[in-house]
């Protein structure tokens, strides 16, 4: 899917940009003769390079001016969508062309690619999306598996896809994998013995400080520390690592607050910077600015900026030692966003990010014991703590010959309990039969760029005539950016939330359907929003997705599609077509009332208490008038498990989902390969977790 603005020749060409190379020549670019023979002399190369080395920004140039670029474009993929935006916004800039020509990024719902882009960044999940209609990829004459010790599910599964591509296009496609911290050895035995490059660093030592023990409040304590290097430290930037969007805001406000009521004075101004996945591209820029004279920036940051953006002119690290990690549990169905102790090897990223320029010192307000003892080694990778309905569906609708998903290579293999859970959840939603067979609705999912259970509540929601109204929940639920109101306690805040549509009684998603209505009629107003206390950006974002989806949905239905009406149909005032395909989009996540108690029991085959989530409009509803079956987008679990985002169905939907649960058969759906039959043990052993240490309830990773 590529947006309308996409280069036309026909409009005025944007000024000629300068090119701006690096100020400095970078590690990689010193070895670029070393890593072109590699690359010559072998179908796979894993290059292994300190953080900031420029594995990122330079190794598609220095591939591009050897004539890579001629036979097919270079593909750069990135675990996180911010930095796919912002290392091609700096390749273009180094190039000198403007940003979407010959350098271009392509991340879910947006694509800034033309004809000529020859050096592509994308995200690993587009990627994979592009195989489904390329499987052998062909117009990529390179790709560049970049940050892969991120270990993010999709490049896991793009790292068992290049193991069988190769073998198809051995002789025009090269393939590259990069990383920072990863054990290079066990990836070239995965790509049967591939050369590894170790690109030696410039790092400068850094000076390690220990707290004695663990604060009880990290925000304080990085404050009261940040406060002292800004006093008694020479100049040098410094770099605060938090665990999301929630702290990051709280530190920024009141580290400028200190700053300005500072007592012991500094010789130097300061500025303080958020940076995390979220944030607009134009704050994004200021991060890369550099300083002004005789000023000291403070970078509050997620772990977005431990390997995967490098700020330049960090002289001082302070760790909080933690990170906000999702986990899924695949015997509960559940997720939960804890705070987590980091790994070792984040924990020596973090303080490396100090020693770029010059020798630098680390603050670690944790003990070494407690850095030797209760870190875990490395992190967890993202396939042995993630749902992976999508990840399966997305193989199945591949068609690899001889592929049984319980037998996928993976580098490191999820759980078999893991599998099955996805398996389970694409039959109950009609994705595979009951042999574990793909079926023509599956397909059909595969090709939405959208979680399962939103893709098969569209392709229902086409066939029972209420497609519109589901595009425009399916684009709000996916958008990645929220505009519900948020929940200030204030009068005027309540009374502003007041006045908003309250869902009529049926839930969440239909309350977000009648709020984009409501914005729509208004002619997308954005003072509407602001009026509202709606976030304007997530609503336009949210409008922009939804036009994409239309179009996408256009192209791969079968038959005639509505994606025009966007207005409530006056036939259907209980929404009653809509919540039935969100029932069945819905199949695999629902829940049944309590008849004794104060709550809900999910219903399938990992039945358990749950309630509806205190940001749900049926919250506060009296209990008995509560719906008597829900379906709900997420279970997650904080203090308590809770449904987040629950829409009211009718019994009579439900029946066919519990006739289907009753006749599930696990050894026919695993393709008879499963625990119980005799096959193949899979890794059987989950991974060890790092440790929880609190629970958040804002879903704010980066
Ligand atoms: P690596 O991938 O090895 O971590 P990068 O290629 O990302 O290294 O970074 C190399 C250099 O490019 C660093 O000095 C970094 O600061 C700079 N750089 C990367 N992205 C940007 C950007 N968006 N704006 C300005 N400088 C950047």
């Amino acid at each position: 899917m590529r947006r309308e603005e996409k280069s036309n020749p026909k409009t005025s060409p944007p000024p000629p940009a300068m090119p701006s190379p690096p100020p400095q020549p970078l590690p990689i670019s010193e070895h670029a003769d070393e890593i072109v023979a590699a690359v010559e002399a072998n179908t796979v190369v894993v290059v292994i390079g300190e953080t900031g080395s420029g594995k990122s920004t330079q190794l598609s140039q220095i591939l591009h001016r050897c004539g890579y670029s001629r036979r097919g474009a270079i593909a750069v993929t990135q675990p996180r969508r911010v930095a796919a935006v912002s290392v091609s916004r700096r390749v273009a800039q180094e190039l000198g062309v403007p940003l979407g020509d010959e350098v271009g990024y392509a991340i879910r719902f947006e694509d800034r690619t033309s004809e000529r882009t020859c050096i592509k960044y994308l995200t690993d999940g587009v990627l994979l999306r592009e195989s489904l209609s390329d499987p052998e990829l062909k117009q990529y004459s390179v790709i560049i598996l970049d940050e892969a010790h991120e270990r993010s599910l999709n490049t896991d599964i793009l790292l068992g896809l290049m193991k069988r591509l190769i073998k198809d296009r051995a002789s025009d496609l090269k393939v590259l994998i990069t990383s920072a911290t990863l054990d290079g050895l066990k990836v070239s035995n995965f790509f049967s013995g591939c050369p590894v490059l170790n690109i030696p660093g410039t790092l400068f030592p850094v000076e390690k400080f220990y707290s004695t023990e663990r604060p009880t409040n990290y925000i304080e304590s990085s404050l009261k520390t940040a406060i002292d290097i800004h006093v008694k430290e020479p100049s040098g930037d410094v770099l605060i690592f938090m665990t999301g969007m929630d702290d990051i805001d709280k530190m920024v406000s009141k580290l400028k607050e200190r700053i300005q009521n500072l007592e012991e004075g500094s010789c130097m101004d300061a500025l303080v910077l958020p940076l995390h996945g979220s944030l607009p591209p134009e704050q994004q820029v200021r991060v890369f600015a550099p300083a002004p004279p005789n000023c000291r920036r403070f970078i509050v940051a997620t772990n977005v900026a431990e390997t995967s953006l490098t700020v330049d002119g960090v002289v001082f690290v302070i760790d909080c030692g933690y990170v906000k990690q999702r986990q899924y549990n695949p015997s509960s169905g559940m997720y939960s966003l804890d705070v987590v102790q980091i790994s070792r090897v984040q924990a020596d990223q973090r303080a490396g990010r100090a020693g770029r320029t010059r020798p630098g010192k680390c603050y670690r307000l944790y003990p070494i014991s407690t850095y030797q003892k209760e870190f875990l080694e490395a992190t967890v990778p993202e396939i042995q703590r993630s749902s992976l309905a999508g990840s399966v569906l997305y193989l199945k609708s591949l068609d690899l010959p001889d592929i049984n998903i319980l037998k996928f290579d993976f580098l490191d293999p999820p759980s078999r309990e893991s599998l099955e859970d996805a398996l389970r959840q694409l039959y109950l939603i009609n994705a595979i039969d009951e042999n574990g067979q793909i079926t023509d609705i599956g397909r059909i999912m595969a090709e939405l760029p959208l979680e399962p259970s939103l893709s098969r509540t569209l392709i229902e929601a086409n066939e029972l005539g209420c497609l519109s109204q589901a595009l425009t929940i399916a684009a709000v639920l996916s958008a990645e950016i929220t505009f519900r109101p948020t929940r200030s306690k204030d009068m005027e805040g309540k009374r502003k939330r007041q006045e908003l549509p309250d869902g009529s009684g049926w839930g969440d998603h239909i309350q977000l359907l009648q709020i984009f209505e409501s914005w729509d009629q208004t002619g997308y107003d954005p003072r509407w929003c602001s009026d509202h206390e709606l976030q304007v950006r997530g609503m336009k974002f949210s409008k922009d997705v939804r036009n994409q989806l239309s179009q996408i949905i256009q192209k791969i239905a079968k038959g005639p599609t509505d994606v025009q009406a966007k207005k409530r149909q006056k036939s259907d005032p209980d929404y009653r077509k809509l919540r039935r395909a969100l029932c069945v989009g819905y199949g695999n996540q629902l829940a049944e009332r309590m008849l004794h108690h104060n709550g809900y029991h999910t219903v399938g085959y990992r039945a358990q208490l749950v309630q509806v989530h205190p940001s749900s409009v049926l919250e506060g509803d009296e209990y008995g008038k509560l719906p008597v079956y829900v379906v709900y987008h997420e279970l997650i679990s904080t203090t308590r498990p809770f449904m987040r985002n629950v829409c009211a169905v009718d019994q009579s939907w439900v029946k066919p989902i519990l006739k289907k649960i009753e006749r599930l058969d696990i050894n026919k759906l695993s393709g008879g390969s499963s625990s119980s039959k005799n096959s193949e043990p899979l890794e059987e052993k989950q991974a060890s977790s790092p440790k929880k240490v609190m629970d958040v309830t804002q879903s704010d990773v980066d």
